[in-house]
């Protein structure tokens, strides 16, 4: 789509976040909860490019285990309560904190991927002399 002007990053991050098509916003993402679909079902863009990696579930192991760690540290020198009760307590915010934000997470690292154009280094072929 040469006559699309490229979005900003706002544009880009929001795009990601909505799990829409990083080039044209309209066509989704994913096929199942995390699989990428293989191509744009509006503008035709082919997802083969996608490498997100490990990036997505680092940033959420990252913030979840914040929140979980200051929550249970909390609740334990306030209250002390059993040990059943942290289980109780913490296991359902550990699989909220962790499988909601994924999708949004990782279609925000593909779209600002996809904007900043970023993929994996090359040697350059050089001349001997
Ligand atoms: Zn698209």
């Amino acid at each position: 789509m040469p006559d699309q002007a490229l979005p900003t990053v706002f544009e880009s991050a929001m795009r990601g976040l909505a799990c829409r098509c990083p080039r044209c916003g309209k066509g989704k993402l994913y096929g199942g909860f995390l699989n990428l679909r293989p191509k744009c079902e509006s503008c035709g863009l082919d997802f083969a490019f996608i490498d997100s990696g490990d990036g997505p579930a680092i940033f959420i192991i990252m913030i979840a285990g914040a929140i979980v760690v200051a929550c249970a540290l909390i609740v334990e020198v306030k209250y002390q309560p059993p040990f059943w009760l942290h289980a109780v307590l913490w296991l359902p915010l550990i699989l909220a904190t962790t499988l909601l934000p994924l999708r949004a997470m990782k279609s925000l690292l593909i779209a600002l991927q996809y904007h900043h154009k970023a993929a994996p280094g090359r040697l350059i072929d050089r001349d001997p002399e």
